[in-house]
């Protein structure tokens, strides 16, 4: 069943059966009839379509933003930026998509040869609620561009959203058999990627969907990109001012109500500034982000997406304080709605299930480190890759322990957030391959070689 539920007052306010099974295989045959018209057509329409998604995007803002406060409490003004972010996406692929397929001859030693860069299929999308736009259009962009088609299956408490990225594709000129949306369940997935006429899937979302879909793939031999959880550290090596310093890390990590996944969820700051900065840090998160009604513009602290992700979140805190954590600020939920009291978390130890699990909610967990040699030690004491931040003063320390950190992306004086140029994923179990930039345009592409 996919419900939309508003999480700021526990509301029920919508029920969508799911697809019947024969509904999903008609929305194969689609999208893979689709392919062989949409393939054909030159680049050059495909990206003028994806530029005219970029305008459509921009036009419905304040309606998507909208439905995301209602489908899962985003705050509405993170709703008109995430939507800006998606403009930019489909811009850029829209722009650099025809050069980013131009063929590359190559001169081999024994004679010349070209790679020629074509689409692969018909991909499956599978896509989580955090950013219910966003992620759609880090897939869909550059596959669209590209020549494959798309069945997407989104997260089960956004079909609103679902429904009105698919209506504005369409509106764009995407025929409707290139995108379909389906609201088949995630049992129904291992049968469409068992599908011959499906070529490779996409999936964000928790470790144990990447795992049950890598799982499916791999039996079914299906090109996989996996976009997975993170706990990403952010080392605070020195600053030159503790309240900006702090400002800006809490903002970084409350953005989202704390559900991102390149969050800064381990905050790794050096003895000299450790008290000091925890001291802020719990008295600044308890004044600032307060709860309140994500349509409010003003709000700070929205709900979690839903009571029981509240309630999660909530366990893993009081799991952390029964094992010895100690509890700095927050950690009640608050009714009615899915919220959660921002919170700081210190004295987390690894025998904790703290210390390793990711915790997708408004929590700061704070270490300390003796030396920078332990800062990086910390932060690369975890199960996940996926992002990280280096803060201080001197570029160039930033730089030295950027590189030692295992992650897919470190960036410096800043956290969380991505741009549409820059590839964005992960290492260990953060996920496979890359979505956005010219990376993110080649998961699902056929590199061919043709020796001439
Ligand atoms: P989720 O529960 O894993 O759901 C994500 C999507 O996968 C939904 O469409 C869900 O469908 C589907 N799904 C769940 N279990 C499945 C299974 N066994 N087989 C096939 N599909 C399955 O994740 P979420 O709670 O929506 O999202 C939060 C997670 O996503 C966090 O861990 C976060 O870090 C991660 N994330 C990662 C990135 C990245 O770029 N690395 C970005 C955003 C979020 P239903 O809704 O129908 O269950």
């Amino acid at each position: 069943m996919y419900t939309v539920t508003n999480p700021a007052t526990g509301e029920l306010v919508e029920e969508i059966e799911n697809a019947t099974d024969e509904e999903v295989r008609a929305a194969i045959e689609r999208v893979h009839h689709g392919y062989s018209s949409w393939r054909r057509r030159p680049v050059a329409e495909r990206a003028k379509i994806v530029s005219r998604a970029a305008e459509l995007f921009a036009e419905r803002a304040d309606e998507l933003a909208a439905i995301m406060t209602l489908e899962m409490g985003k705050r509405i003004n993170e709703g008109r930026g995430e939507v800006g972010i998606v403009v930019d996406i489909f811009d850029y692929y829209a722009d650099n998509g025809p050069a980013l397929l131009a063929d590359e001859p190559l001169e081999l030693r024994s004679g010349p040869a070209v790679i020629v860069k074509q689409p692969i299929g018909a991909l499956l999308g599978v896509m989580p609620w955090n950013f219910p736009c966003y992620q759609v259009a880090r897939f869909v962009a550059p596959n669209l561009v590209l020549g494959n088609t798309i069945l997407l299956k989104h997260a089960s408490i956004c079909p609103r959203s679902a429904a009105a990225i698919a209506e504005i594709l369409h509106d764009a000129g995407v025929p409707e058999d290139v995108y379909v949306n389906t609201f088949a369940s995630s049992r129904q997935v291992p049968a469409i990627l068992a599908d011959p006429r499906i070529a490779g899937v996409s999936l964000t979302g928790s470790e144990p969907a990447g795992i049950s879909v890598a799982t499916e793939a791999g039996r079914n031999l299906k090109r996989t990109v996996l976009e997975l959880g993170g706990s990403d550290p952010l080392i605070v090596l020195d600053t030159a001012d503790l309240d900006e310093t702090v400002k800006a890390t809490a903002t970084a990590r409350m953005r989202n109500c704390g559900q991102s996944c390149n969050a800064p969820k381990r905050m790794i700051v050096l003895a000299e500034l450790y008290d000091e900065f925890v001291d802020r840090m719990s008295k600044h998160v308890t004044d600032f982000f307060q709860p309140g009604d994500p349509a409010d513009p003003a709000t700070k602290l929205p709900p979690l997406a839903s009571s029981s992700a509240a309630d999660e979140v909530a366990g893993q805190v009081r799991r952390a304080v029964e094992q010895g954590a100690t509890l700095r600020a927050g950690g009640n939920r608050v009714g009615p709605g899915a919220y959660l009291e921002a919170t700081v978390l210190t004295d987390v130890t690894p025998e904790m299930d703290a210390y390793r699990e990711e915790i997708f909610g408004p929590v700061v967990l704070v270490f300390r480190a003796s030396t920078e040699d332990e800062a990086v030690a910390i932060a690369n004491d975890s199960p996940f890759g996926l992002g990280a931040s280096v803060w201080g003063t001197d570029p160039e320390r930033m730089r030295r322990v950027a590189e030692r950190i295992e992650a897919g992306m470190v960036y410096l004086n800043r956290a969380g957030g991505s741009v549409a140029d820059l590839p964005f994923g992960g290492i260990k179990r953060s996920g496979i391959g890359r979505e956005l930039g010219a990376a993110g345009f080649e998961e699902f592409m056929n590199k061919k070689s043709i020796r001439l």
